[in-house]
């Protein structure tokens, strides 16, 4: 583990919430949570609803959705966060509102049975980007499906994000609170859990009285909050979040894992019924005329955030998506916003002196900050150059977590993390 502060990188702060301007046009990529491309349920020049259903595989695949009211211009080619490309349906913003600005009712989700929560989300479209993204009920119906009943289980939910470079899911949990547990509530009622974990990086007194007046009235459930160590690097991940209940002394033998955003999403899907449209996205760096966090309909290029941003006030070297350390590297201002974006971070040329990959310099900053303690260095030059290698050193890969620390540390920017994996994996 690494403390954050060696990291060098920008850990900015939000103060307010921004609701960016709803876009003249939306680009929605015909991929669904789990990577499936879906075939378009609408043609050219029909009208859609905001909301409405426009590509869905079956009944049990991620839904994709109109997020304006408007009218289908075309079909184009895009980039989007993950750094691949897919085809994407364009539709021009026309129409009346569906959802934007009602109050919507409050359904009784407690009469739901676990398929029609599940059903809900697929419908609504709810994904789970805790470590990857997929979708949520498919998530949850695996997890039910392999669980021994006879184990008692935990649902764990992490109310900040693992990279420190982002702070979405944190900001989200500060205002969305009471939706985020009862969120949390759902998904555990539709995998019959009645322990759950809140994980926070900052005020726990807050959540630990709001969870308590919540889960107050119920005998069954039992609750923890505890909080995470989130000054080191990894603190959030499957693992650590594991070391750490197991730290504070809670019991269970299995463990299920969601963040902030999965359950406040599931609380608008079955509660409100109401698909994901929008999105909390971080939009930082210092190329940007001002930092902000926008809630923002998904589909809305990048570059209309920037313009909101006030435009750049120096060059942008790199543009990063969903983080610093683990984040991918995009390089089209018309990439969409998409369900699984957390941050865009913008670099300037002078904050990145070592892009340029050079001959590792022996310093060790790999090994030291490897929470597994793997010699990366030497994995490095077994795998590139054919190096002769303890086998101990090399079956050590298969421990590696991915979590990128090494990458970070390297000054010689050699790529690390990628090169194990391609270890583990046995791709050569
Ligand atoms: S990515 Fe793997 S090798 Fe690199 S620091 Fe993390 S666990 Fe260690
Ligand atoms: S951190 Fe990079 S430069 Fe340093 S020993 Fe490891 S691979 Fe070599």
């Amino acid at each position: 583990m690494i403390s954050i502060q060696k990291l060098h990188c920008d850990f900015p702060q939000f103060k307010d919430l921004v609701d960016a301007y709803i876009p003249p046009f939306v680009i929605i990529p015909l991929k669904n949570a789990d990577g499936e491309l879906c075939t378009s349920k609408v043609a050219e020049n029909t009208r859609v609803s905001e909301g409405e259903i426009i590509a869905q595989n079956t009944k049990s695949s991620s839904a994709i959705h109109s997020t304006v009211p408007g009218i289908v211009t075309g079909y184009r080619t895009v980039s989007i966060p993950n750094g691949k490309k897919t085809n994407a349906l364009i539709i021009r913003t026309d129409g009346s509102f569906s959802y934007l600005g009602r109050n919507l009712p409050v359904t009784d989700w407690r009469k739901y049975s676990a398929a029609d929560i599940w059903s809900l989300m697929y419908d609504k479209g709810v994904i789970s980007t805790f470590e990857k993204t997929r979708s949520m009920a498919s998530m949850l119906k695996v997890f039910s499906e392999k669980r021994d009943i006879s184990r008692d289980s935990i649902l764990v939910v992490r109310l900040f994000d693992s990279d420190p470079t982002v702070r979405t899911a944190e900001f989200l949990s500060e205002r969305k609170l009471d939706q985020i547990i009862e969120g949390a509530a759902i998904v555990a009622r539709s995998i019959a859990l009645h322990k759950i974990a809140f994980i926070v990086s900052g005020k726990s007194k807050e959540v630990t009285e709001k969870v308590k007046s919540y889960f107050c009235q119920s005998m069954s459930d039992e609750w923890f909050v505890y909080k995470a160590a989130t000054d080191i690097y990894p603190s959030g991940g499957y693992r650590e979040l594991k070391m750490l209940l197991n730290k504070n002394k809670c019991v269970f033998d299995e463990m299920i894992a969601i963040d902030a955003e999965a359950a406040f999403t599931t609380y608008e899907a079955v509660a409100l019924n109401k698909p994901v449209l929008e999105k909390y996205v971080q939009f930082s760096g210092s190329p940007l005329v001002s930092e902000r966090i926008f809630r923002v309909r998904v589909g809305t290029p990048i570059r209309k955030l920037v313009e909101e941003c006030g435009g750049f006030k120096q060059s942008v070297y790199k543009i990063v998506t969903n983080g610093l350390i683990k984040g991918t590297a995009v390089s089209d201002l018309d990439t969409p916003v998409t369900a699984d974006l957390k941050s865009v971070t913008f670099l300037p040329r002078k904050i990145i002196p070592f892009q340029k990959q050079v001959n590792c310099i022996r310093c060790g900053n790999c090994h030291r900050s490897c929470p597994k303690k793997i010699q990366v260095d030497k994995l490095f030059s077994y795998y590139y150059f054919h190096t002769e290698t303890n086998q101990k050193i090399i079956d050590m890969a298969s421990e590696c977590t991915e979590c990128g620390v090494c990458d970070t540390a390297c000054p010689a920017r050699l790529p690390l993390a990628q090169t194990i994996s391609l270890l583990k994996g046995g791709i050569k």
